[in-house]
C-alpha cells in the first residue's frame, strides 16, 4: 500500500531545528568540539524547590488521574495572582485563564478555534515557526508582516494591505521577540489594540520571554494596555522563566470568549497537564522569585561577553534588552545559511540562520545565550580566529 500524506503535511517546510540538528551531528561525528548556540533551550536546571514540589505531588495518588481540561483551580489562581503582582492586571481565574501543555500547544491550537479555511492570519516574519504552521493546519492563509531593523523589528500596520486586514481573523505578535530580541513599548500595543478593534482581529500575543530582560528593564504585558482585554489572548510559558522546557507547562490569559474558544479545542484534543506538574507550576509562580533574578544575571553576563566579542570581531547587531538571543547581521559575502555553515564547519559553533524564521530573516543569524560564560568566551575566540 502506498502511504500518502495529507496536503497539509506536504505544505510544511522541514522543521528548522531538526535540520540543524542533523548538520550538527555530522560535524560532531568528525570529532569536532561543538559549541551550541543554536536552540533556545535553557542550559540551567529547574530550581530545586520546584523539583521538590513535583516529587511530593508525584507520590500523591490524587494526582494520578485525569486532570481537568482547563487546569486545576489552584494553578489558575496562582497564574492570576502572579499576573496581578507582576503586571498589575486583574484576571478572573475561573474564565480568563487556561492552562497549556507548553505555550507552543496553545499557539498551535488557537487558529482551529477562530480561523475558517481560506481566512487570513497576520504572521510576523521572521518569527517563531509555529504561527505559520498552526495557520496552515487550520486551512488559513498567512499574511506576512515583515519585521525590519529600521522599524525596530515591529510590524508596520499601515503597510498591511486593506484586503488582508478585512479578511484577517487573527494576528500573532511576540515581544520580547524571538528571534530578533526586539522589545515593544505600550504605545505599540495601543496601536495594535486600535487596529484590532477597527478590523475585528484577535490579537494572540506570545509573551514567552517576559521575564528574561536585562539592565533592570521589565517588559510589559499586552493586557496592561487599555482595551486589550476586548481583543487579546496572551500566551505565557514557565519554560523560559523557570528553566522548565521539558516539563510542558504554560498558560494563556485574556479575553474570556477567546480563552473559551481555545478551551473548547483543547477539551476535544488533550486532557490537560499532569497534576503533579501543575503543583510544581504553582510552586514556581508563588515561590521565591530570586531564582529568576539569578537567571537574568547569568544571561546578562553571557550577553555582555558575546556582545563585546562580536563587536570587536566586527559584527553588527543591536544589544538585546530582553530574551536570550543575539540577532546578528551576516557579514558581506555570505547569506544566512552560508554564514551558519561557515561558523559550524570552521569554528564548531552552531547558530541558526535567520532565513529559517521566514524569508525576512535572511541577512541575519541568531545566537542563543545558552552556554556558560567560559564557553561563550571560547566561541568568541574561535570566531575571531577563523574570521569571515
Ligand atoms: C520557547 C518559545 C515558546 C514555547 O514555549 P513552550 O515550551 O511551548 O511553553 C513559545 N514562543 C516562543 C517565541 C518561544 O521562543
Amino acid at each position: 500500500m502506498e502511504i500518502i500524506q495529507a496536503r497539509r503535511l506536504k505544505q510544511l517546510p522541514p522543521y528548522l531545528f531538526a535540520q540543524i540538528d542533523r548538520m550538527k551531528q555530522e560535524v560532531k561525528a568528525q570529532g569536532a568540539d561543538i559549541i551550541d548556540l543554536g536552540i533556545g533551550d535553557p542550559d540551567q536546571p529547574t530550581p530545586e524547590h520546584i523539583i521538590e514540589k513535583l516529587r511530593q505531588a508525584g507520590g500523591n495518588g490524587e494526582n494520578h488521574r485525569y486532570p481537568s481540561y482547563e487546569g486545576m483551580a489552584a494553578f489558575r489562581e496562582a497564574v492570576a495572582q502572579w499576573y496581578g503582582k507582576r503586571f498589575n492586571v486583574a484576571l478572573d481565574p475561573r474564565d480568563e485563564v487556561v492552562s497549556l501543555i507548553g505555550s507552543k500547544e496553545g499557539i498551535a491550537h488557537i487558529p482551529l478555534a477562530f480561523v475558517n479555511p481560506g481566512e487570513r492570519v497576520l504572521v510576523p516574519s521572521p518569527g517563531y515557526p509555529v504561527y505559520k504552521t498552526s495557520t496552515l493546519f487550520a486551512g488559513g492563509i498567512q499574511e506576512i508582516m515583515p519585521l525590519t531593523r529600521e522599524n525596530g523589528f515591529l510590524p508596520d500596520f499601515s503597510k498591511i494591505p486593506e484586503k488582508a486586514l478585512s479578511e484577517a481573523r487573527l494576528m500573532f505578535l511576540n515581544y520580547p521577540n524571538n528571534p530578533t530580541s526586539a522589545v515593544a513599548e505600550p504605545a505599540f500595543f495601543e496601536e495594535a489594540v486600535a487596529m484590532a478593534k477597527t478590523s475585528n482581529i484577535i490579537i494572540c500575543h506570545d509573551c514567552a520571554y517576559s521575564e528574561i530582560a536585562f539592565d533592570g528593564y521589565r517588559p510589559v504585558s499586552f493586557l496592561e494596555v487599555s482595551g486589550a482585554r476586548d481583543v487579546c489572548i496572551e500566551f505565557h510559558s514557565l519554560s523560559k522563566t523557570y528553566n522548565m522546557t521539558g516539563w510542558r507547562i504554560g498558560f494563556a490569559v485574556g479575553n474570556r470568549d477567546i480563552v473559551a474558544g481555545l478551551g473548547k479545542i483543547k477539551t476535544n484534543i488533550d486532557s490537560g497537564i499532569f497534576q503533579a506538574v501543575q503543583w510544581a507550576g504553582v510552586a514556581a509562580l508563588q515561590g521565591d522569585q530570586q531564582c529568576v533574578e539569578r537567571m537574568r544575571k547569568i544571561y546578562q553576563e553571557r550577553r555582555d561577553v558575546l556582545a563585546a566579542g562580536l563587536k570587536s570581531a566586527g559584527l553588527d547587531f543591536d544589544l538585546p534588552r530582553a530574551t536570550f538571543y543575539l540577532w546578528v547581521c551576516v557579514p558581506r559575502g555570505y547569506n544566512a545559511s552560508e554564514f551558519t555553515m561557515h561558523l559550524l564547519q570552521k569554528a564548531g559553533i552552531v547558530t541558526t540562520p535567520g532565513s529559517g524564521f521566514g524569508e525576512e530573516g535572511e541577512g541575519y543569524i541568531r545566537m542563543a545565550l545558552t552556554v556558560d560564560k567560559e564557553r561563550m568566551q571560547e566561541a568568541v575566540e574561535r570566531i575571531k580566529k577563523v574570521g569571515f
